[in-house]
């Protein structure tokens, strides 16, 4: 059995538990520390209640709530927090993973009461930390943390064969695992809704792979590659073109790794910008390089109209995961047999036999 916990609006909780001035209050955490321009990467129950939600930008998110509290991100401290938690849980005696930040499992075997160490684990991270997390426990990693999403916040929930049909029919499709954005979308459009649809159609994405018990490898925290351009250059078409190739050079390694990403880093520097560096994540888990440079092309779009002169640039893919599941969405199919047959040429020909005419612009 795994033994799913989900911190409650971790980096919002943290804020509030440090800060008793944003207790009861709705509050964003931004990227960057400009309330009026930054995108949310946390927020507070309060804040979610009207609406707001990680991802959108700040201005959306006043406009929804006036009185909104503000304060910038400061990953150490959430970094430090999320290593004390991991830290107390090792305690429990039982292999343990670090899914991500703010997510933990446990592989907590034939543990006779699963539910009371539920609410002994979430007693003892309130009391230590002041925040608190839902739980959830299911005989496989994917059930665990839909179960943690089911009596979430500060709640707990256990996946029976009992009560199996009774949660999944209960849960909407876009709190399980990697069926967020588009994927979720598409599915929806087809008359899947909720889980218990999907699992009609699909019984063994809820049954076989996932007892496996790592979500994480422990292979790299992530990929990236950079380059210095001879001289900086305000070209758009020229920039783009670099930013292209080092995302196709990230995809290829990714795949062969077997990894997928969930978070793109892109990295510039030029004389009148100086650093910008910036990431961005998504629900949406890849290892496609023209996903990752399309993402990475949002992320330039924060530098506003007219591209200044750049000198280096950067793509560096992180959250990663392994590829549990093939794609089963027709379009996906079609762009992973794409990109496998391209993968599989110039594995068979050599590096750059087969490139997106693109690249041609920078190549001499
Ligand atoms: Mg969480």
């Amino acid at each position: 059995m795994i033994l799913h916990i989900d911190m409650d609006a971790f980096f919002a909780s943290i804020e509030q538990a440090i800060n008793p001035r944003f207790k009861g209050k709705p509050l964003i955490v931004g990227s960057r520390p400009n309330k009026l321009y930054t995108v949310v990467c946390a927020a507070s129950y309060e804040a979610k209640r009207r609406g707001v939600h990680s991802g959108m930008s700040s201005a959306d998110a006043l406009k929804l709530c006036p009185d909104l509290e503000f304060i910038a991100a400061d990953q150490s401290k959430y970094i430090w927090t999320s290593e004390e938690i991991f830290r107390s849980l090792k305690e429990y005696g039982y292999p343990l993973e670090h899914v991500s930040i703010d997510e933990f499992q446990l592989d907590i075997g034939t543990h006779p009461e699963p539910l009371k160490l539920a609410e002994d684990i979430r007693k003892q991270i309130y009391a230590n930390f002041n925040i608190t997390a839902s739980v959830g426990i299911g005989k496989n990693w994917l059930l665990a943390k839909l179960a943690s999403k089911v009596n979430k916040p500060d709640g707990s929930c256990q996946i029976t064969s009992d009560n199996f049909q009774e949660v999944l029919r209960n849960t909407p499709l876009d709190k399980l695992c990697g069926m967020g954005g588009k994927t979720g979308a598409i599915l929806a459009a087809s008359g899947v809704k909720t889980c218990w649809d999907l699992y009609l159609k699909m019984p063994g994405y809820f049954t076989q792979n996932p007892s496996k018990f790592k979500e994480t490898p422990d292979g790299p925290k992530s990929v990236g590659h950079s380059y210095t351009l001879p001289r900086a250059s305000g070209n758009p078409g020229v920039i783009r073109a670099w930013i292209r190739l080092l995302s196709e050079m990230v995809g290829t390694r990714l795949r062969q790794q077997n990894l997928l990403a969930s978070t793109v880093h892109l990295w510039l520097n030029g004389p009148q910008i100086g650093n910008f560096s910036r990431q961005r994540a998504s629900k949406q888990v890849t290892s496609d390089g023209f996903e990752l440079y399309s993402r990475a092309l949002k992320i330039m779009a924060d530098l506003g109209p007219g591209l200044p002169k750049i000198r280096v640039l950067g793509v560096t893919a992180s959250s990663l995961q392994e590829q549990v599941y093939q794609p089963f969405l027709a379009e996906e199919v079609r762009r992973e047999d794409l990109v496998k047959a391209l993968d599989y040429i110039n594995r068979r020909f050599g590096e750059n036999t087969v490139y997106p005419a693109q690249i041609r612009l920078i190549q001499k």
